[in-house]
């Protein structure tokens, strides 16, 4: 229902958490964040942000790169292990989904045949498995993998992913389901609307339908579309109320 991600100089986790309470008037039964230094970190919860940050108080929460997401639960009850993020099998991407793919059922099948173990209900799982095995094929950067994935996708998306063996970058996705990016001083946000953005920054680039964004730790922005036309971005400035 809700994502928030956050790439920059900074520590990410209070950005998230904060970030995910400016959300929580969307509506939500759960929620996470992953965070990456070195290792991948997820932590998830059923219930309010509120739990979750008692959750991780204490826990290793060092890292200037981190996804966070508040779920409103569509495929698989409201529980820990459906709560988002999630990881792929091999346990090198991570990922926040908005949204259902509505063809996960059969694409499922066939990632079970090829030996995908799934630990959620959730269609999500299936995108980030099918990600992992597109990517781990063609020894494809994580952009790729994921154009690749949504072009045999059905269904309404937003995505952040994490991929640990290219730790400075963050890979976002969206189809009929909003997604913004917010352009900082050395910095990056996403976000499913402005509003956790309020304090960070005022530019924005609004994505559109099938566009993928991959920003980096060294300022680089990339943006394409799922038919691999590269997209020219469009900052705004951001006109808070
Ligand atoms: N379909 C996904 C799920 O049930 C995402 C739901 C959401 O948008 O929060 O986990």
């Amino acid at each position: 229902c809700g994502i928030v991600a956050y790439i920059g100089p900074r520590q990410a986790c209070p950005i998230l958490i904060n970030g995910l309470k400016l959300l929580e008037y969307r509506g939500y039964d759960s929620a996470g964040i992953a965070l990456m230094n070195g290792e991948l970190s997820v932590y998830k919860r059923k219930g309010k942000v509120s739990e979750l940050e008692g959750f991780i108080e204490g826990q290793k929460q060092e890292s200037t790169v981190g996804i966070g997401h508040t779920r409103w639960a569509t495929h698989g009850e409201p529980d820990d292990i459906n709560a988002h993020p999630h990881r792929s099998g091999n346990g090198r991407l991570v990922m926040v989904h908005n949204g259902i793919i509505e063809n996960y059922s059969p694409l499922k099948s066939a990632l079970e045949k090829e030996g995908h173990i799934f630990h959620s209900q959730t269609d999500t799982e299936v995108l980030v498995h099918l990600i992992e095995e597109i990517q781990q094929q063609g020894d494809l950067p994580l952009e790729e993998a994921v154009r690749i994935a949504l072009g045999r996708v059905v269904g309404a998306y937003a995505i952040v992913l994490m991929d640990k063996n290219d730790p400075d970058k963050l890979v976002a996705a969206r189809k009929a389901s909003p997604l913004v990016i917010g352009v900082g001083e050395d910095e990056y946000f996403l976000a499913s609307d402005a509003t956790p953005l309020a304090g960070h920054t005022k530019r924005v680039i609004y994505m559109n339908d099938e566009e993928i964004a991959v920003v980096h730790r060294n300022g680089d922005l990339q943006i394409k579309t799922i038919s691999n036309r590269v997209q020219t971005p469009f900052v705004q400035e951001l006109d808070m109320k």
